[in-house]
């Protein structure tokens, strides 16, 4: 509402309760629609209508129908009364909730997106409409006295203990959907609303848990204390792989349950929520909800209004769950909080784990961050003391550390055409001989990621991205990895023509395949690719596998390096621990250490010790001596000091801006006008414009330009101006990065 100017306005709307026709002239409010505009838009609200903010309405947007949110703050005014659009309708939904529209507000101005674009993302996790009943069969109370078929008999056989769905009915008789309609028609089954059943049983706090160590009693004191406060804090749990890092944080959300509060648990990949659903009911007695982008729309709004009304007590979910309507959030926990998947890079690019504990903060809500490994920023954190610091040393149940060594690729060669060393070969053959599982780590999908032609030099490049082609040999196609455009191998070469001279270089996790079924012909293998295993029931499948032995050798991309507990497996191979170190960027050692120790922590989990055997052409490398010596926290430290002094972050805050146009020229011309009104101001400089590493993306000519600033300088502000200084081109865009974990 807008403060009255002056006095007569005030007694005016001091009165204007007498005079309800007042009221209705300057009832107008902002509405967000989920679309890029700059903010929200004015309507009017109609006689009759009330609306307050949170409420979910529809509205007309040119010559069409949208829904919104009526939003906070005051209505801007620009449009006169008499252009005013009035609200359709008020959808009976439950309203967004003022933390939601809050959090949504805050990341479209931390991250520079326009805010019906954050709005879209909480929006599509909403479900507007109430789950329509379910119908299904039950007996008529008063059936035709006529004889039935053998099939009708079995469909009241089915019914006797009680109503059933069609599709339900259809299973358990085997009879057909026909005969069902044809009973019904005939008078013997009516039809009834069947009851949603109870999928949200309270998981209980006091279901009896492990007992903890007293490393894991102090720990989850700490974590317990925190949710206790009812107040905003920041803990990072840290802790080895194995060391119960899960089972203690477990004791933070049980404390969130008796405070009969709620919780999200966000996982990096949800294809991991397999094993974790599986500890948290032996832990709780029942299953957590589960929110991620593949949920049938049934389950999908069945979740989200259990979330709503306080039902569906604990949540693990991908990124999106952090839009969901908790009306009383205790505690958030993010799991793996190093792993750069929490970013989303396309749409509205926003980092989960950072928005986790916006969340947190705008509920008064406990955040833990959960790590081996953690991010130097969040390592940071604690050193300032922002963040309070939950440690556990040491392995559970008094599981060693696995023992890691390297294996130099310049002296211990494999054969020519092959990518196993001698030593890793003969290690895994005496690991697999002792009964026990080995894993083989690439990260890289396909059979290679190059393809040459051996007579001219060709190599096979993506005609839309700066990428070469990989190739999928058991899909016998070329595929470039960036937008998925893709051509069945070609017989002979498309710039010389020569015939069979096309030859793969390097490998993939396929070529491992097929090189470790020659040389291992009786392990029974499994591959777990992002590929070949999609979705978490894939993912679950191929661990309960695992787990049951069934499995000798698993090969797999970096879905296999996540927390897994596989207690059988001891033996941990990395193909090319080299392979996150090209390029330059910022993290690359620091990421490249996180996934090695989180992939050799797959080693020797349980009784038997692991060993993890690293390939690489330079074990001098301050990356592979780090790993060698476990010594985490002093790697940590000399990153920090790289990076303090040029106030890389987290001692300095960086933005990216990526200018791309669909010709070389604009994409120059527009990069460099930016370069040119680049902010020149104390603490602030701006690296580029450069072309950017993938130079190429589905055709757009890409630049890059980097803004770095001191710590005590907020980016936004000096973006906002400085965008707003060079006027924007229809063929160009500019996207924004704040926080950039990418830089290609
Ligand atoms: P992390 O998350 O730190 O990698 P987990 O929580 O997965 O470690 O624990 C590793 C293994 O040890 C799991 O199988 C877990 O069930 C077991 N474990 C951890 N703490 C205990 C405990 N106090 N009692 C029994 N088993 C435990
Ligand atoms: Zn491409």
């Amino acid at each position: 509402m807008q403060p009255p100017r002056r006095k007569r306005d005030l007694v005016a709307s001091a009165t204007q309760v007498d005079f309800p026709a007042l009221a209705i002239a300057t009832a107008r409010v902002p509405v967000l629609l989920p679309y890029p505009f700059v903010g929200p838009f004015d309507y009017r609200v109609p006689a009759g209508m009330a609306v307050a903010p949170g409420d979910v309405v529809r509205v007309p947007l040119n010559r069409r129908e949208e829904f919104g949110v009526v939003w906070d703050g005051a209505a801007d005014g620009s449009v006169g009364d008499n252009r005013l659009r009035p609200i359709i309708a008020k959808i009976d939904a439950p309203p967004m909730r003022p933390d939601v529209r809050a959090l949504v507000d805050w990341i479209a101005s931390y991250t520079l997106a326009p805010p019906g674009d954050v709005l879209a993302m909480a929006l599509r996790v909403n479900a507007l409409q109430p789950e329509p009943p379910r119908t299904g069969w039950q007996i008529a109370p008063d059936p035709p006295a006529s004889r039935l078929t053998e099939a009708r008999q079995k469909i009241l056989a089915t019914l006797a203990d009680g109503p059933l769905g069609g599709a339900a009915l259809v299973a358990a008789s085997g009879v057909s959907s026909a005969v069902i309609r044809g009973m019904a028609d005939a008078g013997w089954l009516i039809p009834v609303t069947i009851a949603t059943p109870a999928a949200f049983a309270p998981p209980d706090p006091d279901h009896p848990g492990p007992i903890l160590s007293p490393a894991q009693t102090v720990a989850s004191a700490q974590l317990r204390d925190a949710v206790q406060s009812r107040t905003f804090s920041v803990s990072l749990l840290e802790g080895v792989t194995g060391s119960g890092k899960t089972e203690v944080y477990m004791e933070a959300i049980a404390q969130a349950l008796r405070q009969g509060r709620q919780t999200l648990v966000l996982l990096p990949e949800i294809a991991l929520s397999a094993q974790f659903l599986a500890r948290f009911t032996a832990r709780f007695g029942v299953a957590p909800a589960v929110w991620h982008s593949n949920l049938s729309p049934r389950i999908r709004r069945r979740t989200w209004r259990a979330v709503a009304a306080g039902d569906a007590l604990v949540v693990v979910g991908a990124r999106s769950a952090l839009f969901l309507p908790f009306p009383d959030l205790g505690l958030v926990v993010v799991d793996e909080e190093h792993e750069t998947a929490f970013k989303q890079e396309d749409g509205v690019v926003y980092h989960a784990r950072d928005m986790a504990i916006v969340r947190a903060r705008l509920c008064s809500a406990a955040a833990v961050l959960v790590s081996a490994t953690p991010s130097l920023e969040s390592l940071t954190n604690v050193e300032a003391g922002r963040y309070a610091h939950v440690h556990l040393p040491d392995r559970h149940g008094g599981a060693t550390m696995p023992e890691i060594a390297l294996v130099d690729l310049r002296t211990d060669m494999p054969e020519r055409g092959h990518f196993l060393a001698p030593s890793l070969v003969a290690e895994i053959h005496t690991t697999l001989a002792r009964g026990e599982q080995a894993m083989l780590f690439l990260n890289r999908r396909g059979y290679a990621p190059l393809t040459l032609c051996r007579a001219c030099g060709h190599r096979m490049q993506c005609p839309n991205c700066t990428a070469w082609l990989v190739e999928h040999r058991a899909r016998k196609l070329l595929q470039c990895h960036h937008c998925g455009h893709n051509v069945p191998i070609p017989p002979a070469c498309p710039e010389c023509s020569a015939s069979h001279s096309l030859t793969p270089v390097g490998p993939g996790v396929e070529r491992i395949t097929e090189e470790a079924a020659a040389t291992f012909p009786d392990a029974r293998v499994l591959v777990m690719a992002s590929d070949t295993l999609i979705g978490p029931d894939a993912a679950a499948a191929a661990a309960s596998r695992i787990e049951a032995r069934e499995i000798d050798l698993i090969i797999g991309t970096q879905i296999v390096a996540k927390g897994w507990h596989f207690p059988h497996l001891t033996l941990v191979g990395v193909v090319d621990a080299d392979l996150g170190l090209a390029g330059g960027d910022l993290r690359a050692a620091e990421r490249t250490v996180q996934l090695l120790h989180q992939v050799a922590g797959r080693a020797g989990r349980a009784d038997a010790p692991g060993r993890v055997l690293l390939q690489t052409f330079s074990p001098e490398h301050k990356v592979m001596q780090a790993l060698l010596s476990g010594d985490f926290s002093r790697f940590m430290q000399s990153e920090a000091a790289e990076r303090r002094p040029g106030n890389w972050p987290p001692f300095g805050r960086l933005a990216a801006l990526i200018v791309s146009a669909d010709s070389a020229d604009a994409a120059d011309r527009a990069a460099s006008e930016l370069g040119r009104a680049a902010p020149a101001l104390d603490g602030v400089t701006v690296l580029g414009p450069a072309p950017a590493p993938l130079s190429i993306l589905r055709g757009r000519h890409r630049r890059r330009l980097l803004l770095k600033t001191r710590r005590d300088i907020a980016v936004q502000p000096v973006l906002r101006a400085w965008l707003d200084a060079v006027p924007t081109r229809r063929d160009v865009r500019v996207d924004v990065d704040v926080d950039p974990v990418s830089f290609l």
